[in-house]
């Protein structure tokens, strides 16, 4: 483990210029309690029906027990508090910036624990449990800039007796509330506050990508790698379930992010 975060921290400090693009996933908030989304835990949300439930389809066919699922689910993930992962990231970002560097956490997840722990440069690109938007396209409350706080949803009546009658409305135009998350039937590009664009961009400045906790069969950590990839650049996954580089050219670390991430910070000072 020592040697592990060695390791990692002489591979930061080697890359002086550029932009230190760190994409995390569920592994991340695992040891907040979170159970993982994809993965070999037994209580993975993957086990039940997510790519079915999760979808614009299902909610348009039946948002009663759409949203039943939703608020469930939604309920775990704000009473979460951040691991020493989530801090140790805060530091990390702190160590680059102090040394004149760029920094970018974009997140799979949508807890809202990195911004708990108080990471500042945080793109969400699946969107966040904490808030809600209108479903109608074009309202000034949906996509593809709308969205407010999932506080400002009434759910009481919906959680005494779940009918579409008593789910929350939209405060601008009437048409039912959503979740603010991207549904495995939908793009990245569908709503700003996802801030695809901002990643791309981001991919201009890249010196190094650092991947925690998450598998690389979602979009976003496709496109960072094969985009780091195919520039050289260094690219570090830490995953305490890898069971080798999940592609040529990927450094693997097999530790958990909660315990390697603050021992890479200690190394650094930071
Ligand atoms: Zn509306």
């Amino acid at each position: 483990m020592e040697n592990d975060a060695r390791f990692v921290a002489d591979t930061l400090r080697r890359v002086d210029r550029g932009l230190l693009l760190v994409v995390t996933g569920a592994g991340v908030s695992a040891a907040s309690g979170l159970p993982l989304f994809r993965g070999t835990d037994p209580d993975a949300v993957w086990n039940r029906d997510v790519t079915e439930i999760g979808t614009r389809r299902f909610f348009e066919h039946d948002p009663v027990r759409w949203w039943q699922w939703y608020l469930r689910r939604f309920e775990g993930l704000l009473a979460a508090e951040p691991n020493p992962a989530h801090q140790a990231l805060v530091a990390l970002e702190q160590w680059q910036a102090g040394r004149g560097g760029d920094f970018l956490l974009v997140t799979q997840n949508i807890d809202t624990l990195h911004e708990q722990a108080g990471s500042q440069r945080l793109i969400k690109v699946h969107g966040s449990a904490n808030r809600v938007r209108c479903a109608r396209p074009g309202c000034r409350l949906g996509a593809p800039y709308g969205s407010f706080p999932a506080t400002e949803a009434d759910f009481t009546r919906f959680k005494e007796l779940p009918a579409r009658e008593n789910l929350p409305r939209c405060p601008a135009c009437g048409a039912l509330v959503r979740a603010h998350v991207l549904l495995f039937d939908e793009l990245y590009d569908e709503h700003t506050d996802y801030g695809f664009s901002e990643v791309r961009r981001g991919l201009e400045r890249m010196a190094l990508a650092l991947f925690v906790g998450t598998s690389f069969s979602v979009g976003v950590t496709e496109l960072v790698l094969r985009e780091a990839l195919g520039w050289r650049l260094p690219v570090l996954s830490i995953d305490p379930g890898a069971a080798g580089p999940p592609a040529p050219g990927v450094v693997a670390v097999r530790a958990a992010a909660e315990v390697l991430l603050p021992a890479v910070c200690g190394e650094l000072g930071a």
